[in-house]
């Protein structure tokens, strides 16, 4: 008996035959657009007591991985990133800005860089949406330092204020460092061109709240539930957060550690600490009081959705990631 002949692909198209057995050669456009591979999900849902959680990520950005280690030997650098199946030539940091709803109100901590340090963020507008949250719904913002890719989403495009409903909370000392004042980011290892588009990104950002801004000073409860801890060094006023509700409590370390990697499991300085010697104080006091106390922490930059614990080890650190849970 003759075998069918095999009819390649190619074959059916060139013979004309493509459009009466469409569906065995390709779906039709908009079959194909409706059932497009969706991205992972930008949110995770959890609890602190009777707050109800979610990270909402903004995105990412990447950088050379000596900015997040800066004091690292460049073997060691290269042999740690290795050793975790990473590039050795750019690090990937993420950007996972917290919603807090409690009381009826929503509350956001950082409010994330747009596209201030990098086409890969501005995100959270689209993972908020997909939650159901609108910047309209948005009651209070609390920023722990004032870098662009804390504030960047506070700006639109067209220069109006992104979140016009929210009270905006920012740390004194960065207004008055970077705001008020012309700021000398001398010392950090950034080329002059960075550095100026860095600062003017800074300003920018905080132009729709200007007048508006609630200024505070880290070392009490700022609204119900966020405590804010100083944590100066990284920048003149940044502030880390323990959020509480009950027994339990979040640690928000914001920009005290880079990443996992190289700034708790290994102890290398982040290069874009303005004062290192309080910089590297703040983290021992925040790593110290997650370690003993044995509080979740939040990493703003961390791998997402970036919450674990701190252990100590003979007078070294080491990152333990929570597992991910389907439940919140
Ligand atoms: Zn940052």
């Amino acid at each position: 008996m003759p075998s069918e002949p095999c009819i390649s692909r190619r074959g059916l198209l060139a013979t004309g035959a493509a459009g009466a057995l469409a569906p065995l050669v390709g779906p039709p456009a908009a079959f194909a657009q409706n059932h497009a591979p969706k991205p992972n999900s930008g949110h995770y849902r959890f609890r602190i007591g009777d707050i109800a959680a979610t990270v909402v990520s903004d995105g990412t950005l990447t950088g050379n991985p000596r900015i997040y280690a800066y004091s690292a030997p460049p073997d060691e650098l290269s042999r740690a990133l290795n050793d975790a199946f990473l590039p050795v030539d750019r690090y990937k940091l993420n950007l996972n800005t917290l919603l807090l709803e409690s009381g009826g109100k929503k509350i956001l901590i950082e409010a994330g860089a747009a596209q201030t340090l990098g086409p890969d963020g501005g995100h959270l507008f689209t993972n908020l949406a997909a939650i159901g949250i609108q910047p309209d719904d948005i009651d209070a913002i609390v920023i722990t330092h004032t870098h662009p890719d804390h504030v960047g989403n506070l700006c639109r495009a067209d220069g109006s204020s992104a979140f016009p409903k929210a009270a905006v909370y920012v740390p004194e000392d960065d207004w008055t460092f970077f705001i008020r004042n012309e700021p000398d980011l001398s010392r950090l290892p950034m080329p002059e061109d960075f550095r100026r588009a860095f600062i003017a990104n800074i300003k920018r950002s905080v132009t729709p709240i200007a007048k508006s801004a609630v200024l505070f000073r880290p070392g009490s409860e700022l609204l119900p539930g966020v405590t804010t801890i100083a944590a100066s060094g990284h920048t003149p006023g940044m502030s880390a957060i323990l959020i509480h509700s009950g027994r339990q409590q979040l640690l928000i370390t914001s920009d005290a550690a880079y990443s996992p990697l190289l700034n708790i499991d290994n102890s290398w300085r982040p290069g874009p600490d303005l004062d290192p010697e309080s910089a590297s104080q703040a983290r021992k006091r925040l790593f110290d009081r997650a370690a003993t106390d044995r509080i979740p922490v939040l990493g703003f930059h961390f791998p997402f959705p970036g919450i674990g614990n701190i252990r100590m080890t003979d007078g070294a650190y080491r990152w333990v990631a929570s597992n991910w849970q389907f439940e919140s």
